[in-house]
C-alpha cells in the first residue's frame, strides 16, 4: 500500500471478481457497478465473448512489436475506421496517448500550412489526459498546477459559444485545429449542443481547421450511438478513443480522415505496446459484441429509464439543479458538493462516481437490463434524498 504514491484517494474496498454488472468483493459482497471502472467495462466484468478473445489470443502470440505486420491492427483499423466513418487509425495503450496522436497531427498539419506556432482550441472544463500535452489542453487548473511550465499552443473557449470562437478565429491566425469531447466527462456530463457543433465544422471548414474530437469517454456506444459525434450529424477530421474500445486491456485509437490522415508519415509517432495482437483481438471481439448485440441502442433506452426513474423520485428531484448526458454517460448535478457519495454507494453495494464536486456521474455497463437500471436509479435517488 504504502509503497504506491499517492496519486489515488481510493476507496477501502478490493474487489476479487466481477460478473456481468456486477463485482464482487473479497468478503464475497456484490456491488451493481454503475461506473464500470470509468467508463471501461462496456460489456461488464468477464464478459465471455472478451475472455474468450484474450484467451484464444493469449494462447498465440501477446506481443511482435510494431516493427511487423499484425494482422489484428490491420482488421481492427479496418473495422474502426468503417464504423467511425475514417480513413486510417494509429494504435496507443490509453486515452491520452490517444489524444497526443491527434495533438501531433494538428501541429504537422499547422507546419504543413508553413504556421510556425500552431495553437490548438480548446474547450473549458475539458478533460484530455494527465500527460504534459494532454493536461495542458485540459481546461481545469487543479489537474495542471504544479506542473508548470504547460505545453504551448492551446486557446481556451467557452462550451457552446460560436461567437467566442468566431473571435478567436478573427485574432488568430496561428489557430490550426479545435479539440473537444461531444459530451464532457469529468467536467461534468455536458454534451456539447449540436447546432454549436455543427457552426464549429462550418468554421473549422472556413479556417482551415481541423475538427478533432475526444472520443475517449463517450465513444464505443456509450452516448447511444457508436461515437457520440454520429449522433449530433456531424463528421471531425480526427477521432481519438479508448476506454470502451478494450473493456479493460490497455488501448487506445487516434483516426483521421482527408488530408489529416496521411499527415504521419515513416518515423514520426510510434509506440511499443500499442495495438499489439492481444489488444486489437480483444478490441475486435468488443466491437462484434456492441455491434451484433445492439448495445448501442440498449444504452439509449437504459440511460433515459435511468434519468426519468432518478427524476420521478420527487425527494430525489428536489436536490437535483440538472440532469444531463446521453446515453449511459449521466450526470446529475446536486446543490451541493457530494464527494462523500461515492463511499455511501459502497456501503450500500453500488458503485458510483462525483466528478467536479456536485455532479454525480454514471457510467453503468451498455449490457445493463431493465431490472439493473431500476435498481441503479432507485439506490442513487435514495442516496440522494438521504443526502444531508
Ligand atoms: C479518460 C479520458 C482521457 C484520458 O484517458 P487515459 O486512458 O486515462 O489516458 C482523455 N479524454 C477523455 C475525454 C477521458 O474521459
Amino acid at each position: 500500500m504504502s509503497a504506491l504514491m499517492q496519486t489515488y484517494a481510493r476507496l477501502p474496498v478490493t474487489f476479487s471478481h466481477g460478473e456481468g454488472v456486477y463485482l464482487f468483493d473479497q468478503d464475497g459482497r456484490r456491488y451493481l457497478d454503475g461506473i464500470c471502472g470509468l467508463g471501461v467495462n462496456g460489456l461488464g466484468h468477464a464478459h465471455p465473448a472478451v475472455t474468450r478473445a484474450i484467451r484464444a489470443q493469449a494462447d498465440k502470440l501477446v506481443h511482435t512489436s510494431n516493427l511487423y505486420r499484425i494482422e489484428a491492427q490491420e482488421q481492427l483499423g479496418a473495422r474502426l475506421t468503417a464504423l467511425a466513418g475514417m480513413e486510417t487509425c494509429f494504435f496507443g495503450n490509453s486515452g491520452a496517448e490517444a489524444n497526443e496522436a491527434a495533438i501531433k497531427i494538428a501541429r504537422l498539419h499547422g507546419h504543413a500550412r508553413q504556421i510556425k506556432k500552431p495553437a490548438i482550441v480548446v474547450l473549458e472544463g475539458a478533460f484530455h489526459g494527465r500527460t504534459l500535452a494532454t493536461l495542458s489542453a485540459t481546461g481545469n487548473r487543479k489537474i495542471q498546477a504544479g506542473f508548470e511550465p504547460l505545453v504551448a499552443g492551446f486557446i481556451r473557449a467557452p462550451v457552446n459559444d460560436i461567437e467566442a470562437l468566431r473571435q478567436i478565429a478573427a485574432n488568430n491566425p496561428d489557430v490550426v485545429a479545435f479539440l473537444a469531447e461531444p459530451i464532457q466527462g469529468e467536467g461534468g456530463i455536458y454534451p456539447l449542443d449540436a447546432d454549436y457543433l455543427a457552426a464549429v465544422r462550418q468554421l473549422c471548414d472556413q479556417q482551415n481547421w481541423l475538427l478533432m474530437l475526444d472520443e475517449v469517454q463517450s465513444g464505443n456506444g456509450r452516448s447511444g450511438d457508436y461515437f457520440a459525434y454520429q449522433g449530433m450529424d456531424v463528421q471531425p477530421d480526427v477521432v481519438a478513443t479508448a476506454k470502451g474500445l478494450g473493456n479493460g486491456v490497455p488501448i487506445g485509437a487516434c483516426m483521421a480522415r482527408g488530408a489529416a490522415a496521411s499527415l504521419m508519415g515513416a518515423g514520426q509517432h510510434g509506440t511499443t505496446y500499442g495495438g499489439n495482437p492481444l489488444v486489437c483481438a480483444t478490441a475486435l471481439a468488443v466491437i462484434d459484441t456492441i455491434t451484433e448485440q445492439q448495445l448501442c441502442a440498449n444504452a439509449r433506452t437504459m440511460g433515459d429509464l435511468i434519468r426519468t426513474t432518478v427524476m420521478a423520485d420527487s425527494a430525489a428531484a428536489a436536490r437535483i439543479v440538472d440532469c444531463r448526458g446521453k446515453g449511459l454517460m449521466i450526470g446529475f448535478q446536486l446543490d451541493q458538493d457530494c464527494g462523500q457519495l461515492t463511499a455511501q454507494a459502497l456501503a450500500a453495494g453500488l458503485l458510483i462516481n462525483v466528478t467536479a464536486g456536485s455532479t454525480i456521474r454514471l457510467l453503468p455497463p451498455l449490457i445493463i437490463d431493465e431490472a439493473q437500471a431500476l435498481a441503479l436509479a432507485n439506490g442513487v435517488a435514495r442516496l440522494i434524498a438521504d443526502l444531508n
